[in-house]
């Protein structure tokens, strides 16, 4: 930004020299406004560069920025009036590249500061405002006055146009990183229950944490039975809204320390800390029972639903595979004994 203000300041100094050969101004008033642009931008730089602009909101100064070219502009056009056409131009410029960073607030400032600069110079001064355009020479620096401040307006607008560009594109990266996040996060978005990641992450802690503090620990896998059949009877969405009531059901009966998380599909994995081998067993067979006895029909008529569970203490020399496997062999067990039940170790 600060070297496209200072390549302007430098065209329009560039101007100015022309219509001082046409002898329309001085060399000193075009050897001046190249000076006290570049001496702005200069002193932009050496802010940004000393780091004194991440303190505030707005990093890019453009207030500030607005108000000292704007200044600028006025003074000269006050100093020479007779090429006022080149600072005009460039008041109007100032304002394009402010209002590529502007919020409102610095919007309503620096039109107010230029409406109120522009009301003294023309209602408070009689000096007449030239549009130079006597000589050849002339008429070709306000030619290039104008066809320039058109051309660093349409750079402006390019400028602006790509930051739209990667403004989309860095929308479309946050959206995937959104999803990512979402994956990682711990709620398995249909039942509410721990996601699979999470309740193995919670399995290896309470492993350790039991291992640590010397309690028992017992571990549930926990199947739906006959959910295909579910499924098909009912439909998908039904299936899904079963899924739901069961989380909900378990969560309403078992304590705030005892973890809870879907492993896969219909099959949920219970971790009962600080829990005795028959304490587990009690709380599993509840649920089932309760699972059981529950109001399915209030879903879906004539529908029911029931769980298996493969019930197993942690063994000092337990790993999570191990205890999962051994969980899994007993709720096989549970289904050939015909579902419904809970087989303990
Ligand atoms: P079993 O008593 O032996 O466990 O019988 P099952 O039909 O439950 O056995 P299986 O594990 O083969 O089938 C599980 C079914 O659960 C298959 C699948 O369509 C269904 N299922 C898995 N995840 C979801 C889900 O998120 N929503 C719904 N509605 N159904 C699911
Ligand atoms: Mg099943
Ligand atoms: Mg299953």
């Amino acid at each position: 930004m600060l070297d496209m203000v200072g390549i302007s300041y430098v065209t329009d100094a560039a101007i100015l020299l022309i219509y001082a050969y046409a002898g329309t101004t001085t060399f000193t008033i075009a050897g001046a406004y190249g000076v006290c642009g570049l001496l702005s931008v200069a002193l932009f730089i050496a802010i940004s560069e000393a780091s004194l602009t991440d303190r505030f909101r707005d990093h890019y100064f453009v207030t500030q920025q607005s108000i000292i070219s704007l200044t600028i502009m006025l003074a000269f056009l006050y100093i020479a009036p007779e090429v006022g056409c080149l600072f005009l131009c460039s008041i109007l410029l100032v304002f394009t590249f402010a209002a590529l960073r502007s919020t409102p607030r610095q919007t309503v400032i620096g039109w107010s500061a230029a409406a109120i600069g522009l009301a003294i110079l023309f209602l408070f001064t009689d000096k007449p405002i030239g549009m130079p355009h006597e000589t050849p020479l002339e008429r070709l620096a306000t030619l290039l006055v104008f066809v320039l401040v058109l051309g660093r307006g349409m750079i402006v607008g390019l400028f602006s146009s790509s930051l739209h560009e990667s403004l989309y594109r860095r929308g479309l990266e946050l959206k995937e990183a959104y999803k990512r996040i979402e994956e990682l996060a711990e709620l398995d978005e249909l039942t509410g229950s721990l996601n699979r990641r999470s309740i193995m992450q919670t399995l290896n802690d309470e492993i350790v944490r039991a291992r640590r503090s010397n309690m028992p620990c017992a571990i549930a896998l926990i199947d739906l039975d006959w959910f295909k059949r579910i499924n098909d009877q009912f439909g998908h969405p039904v299936g899904d809204e079963a899924l739901r009531a069961f989380a909900i059901t378990v969560f309403a009966n078992i304590r705030s320390i005892d973890k809870f998380g879907r492993y896969g599909g219909e099959e949920f994995l219970l971790i009962l800390p600080e829990t005795s081998d028959s304490a587990a067993l009690r709380t599993v067979e509840r649920l089932r029972k309760i699972v059981a006895s529950l109001d399915w029909s209030a879903i879906s008529q004539n529908m029911t639903v029931t769980m298996s569970a493969g019930l197993t203490a942690l063994r000092p020399d337990d790993t999570a595979d191990s205890i999962l496997a051994r969980s899994d062999r007993l709720l096989y067990q549970a289904k050939d004994l015909g579902r419904n039940q809970v087989v303990s170790a």
